[in-house]
């Protein structure tokens, strides 16, 4: 179509954006299952927040279940990249269920750093969502009682524990970047022993989307950010967003865009949850380029060479 007539709108593009490394993994290890075992292939839970992907992959045979109960004894399951509690381990042993977990490796890392601070007697306070499947993993690692779940300041506050108990934090790898160092950091000020992480259990991933959104929100009249409405990462994009544009909007797909929003000839951002497959941002892009003449400029913040193992999935074994 002849374009020149068009409005022009440069387009600031984010990078890193889309899939993260484990997503990526969760994925391919639903694949090599249906490769190995054939169709179906049950997974619990959406593998990752994204219903593209979700139906994509149900069209290839695998079918979303909310819970175990719901596989026929002796299939070959696939849990989600957020992890699972143990009791749900337990659950398909009894089930005799065929296992691959596809837990990113960075979320295992938090399930043990948990497990080893209540080893070590200390009260787990876990910054997260509550209701999230990652959250509800990681405290399902613990007995009950042996952790609080926060999500803001007066959560900290509410805490009745003595000031002298000893406490350890662990952070919802998908959590604000922001918000998840001024609750460490009201932790720290209300105890007087207080373990965490080295650095932060929010992952490479989330940090670098994070990143990059803020920097191009700075620079634009609007956002557009490319993601499900019930994808933590994706809400905590579009949240970081609104702190430096006015004017954001979390879509999953083209038709969802909001157009009022947009301002012709002006300057707009877009970016992608770590959720979010690049054939959505292609599609955004390409229906953005069919009202306007656009000026795309990718802005890099960071290079990302993360890689995982693959799920081992040719080992299927009956547990
Ligand atoms: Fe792993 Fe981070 Fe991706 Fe979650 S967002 S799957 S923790 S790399």
């Amino acid at each position: 179509p002849d374009t020149a007539f068009l409005p022009e709108l440069e387009l600031l593009l984010a990078s890193p954006r889309g899939f993260c490394a484990g997503v990526r993994r969760a994925i391919d290890a639903v694949e090599d299952a249906l490769r190995s075992y054939g169709a179906p292939v049950y997974v619990r839970r959406p593998i990752v927040h994204n219903l593209a992907v979700v139906r994509s992959l149900e069209a290839e045979g695998a079918i979303f279940v909310e819970e175990l109960d719901q596989v026929p004894s002796g299939s070959v399951v696939i849990l989600s990249a957020h992890g699972v509690a143990p009791a749900v381990r337990e659950e398909a042993s009894a089930r005799r269920l065929i296992v691959h977990d596809a837990v990113c490796p960075l979320v295992a890392k938090v399930h043990r750093e948990v497990e080893r601070h209540y080893a070590d007697g200390r009260h787990v306070v876990l910054i997260g969502h509550d209701g999230h499947p990652e959250v509800e993993g990681t405290l399902g690692r613990l007995p009950a009682g042996a952790a609080t779940l926060v999500r803001t300041l007066e959560e900290i506050d509410a805490l009745t524990l003595p000031r002298e108990h000893p406490v350890a934090y662990a952070v919802q790898t998908t959590f604000a970047l922001s918000d998840a160092a001024e609750i460490v950091q009201r932790l720290a000020a209300r105890f007087s022993d207080v373990a965490g992480p080295r650095t932060t259990d929010i992952c490479y991933a989330t940090s670098n989307r994070q990143t990059a959104a803020e920097i191009i929100a700075i620079q634009v009249e609007a956002l557009i950010v490319i993601g499900e409405s019930f994808s933590s990462n994706a809400n905590r994009l579009a949240e970081v967003g609104r702190q430096f544009c006015k004017s954001v909007q979390l879509v999953a797909e083209p038709n969802a865009i909001d157009w009022d929003k947009i301002p012709a000839g002006g300057t707009i951002g877009v970016t992608a949850a770590a959720s979010t497959p690049e054939e959505s941002v292609n599609a955004v892009l390409e229906k953005l380029g069919t009202r306007y003449r656009l000026h795309i400029r990718e802005i890099a913040v960071a290079e990302e060479t993360q890689t995982f193992k693959p799920v081992e999935i040719s080992r299927g074994r009956l547990p």
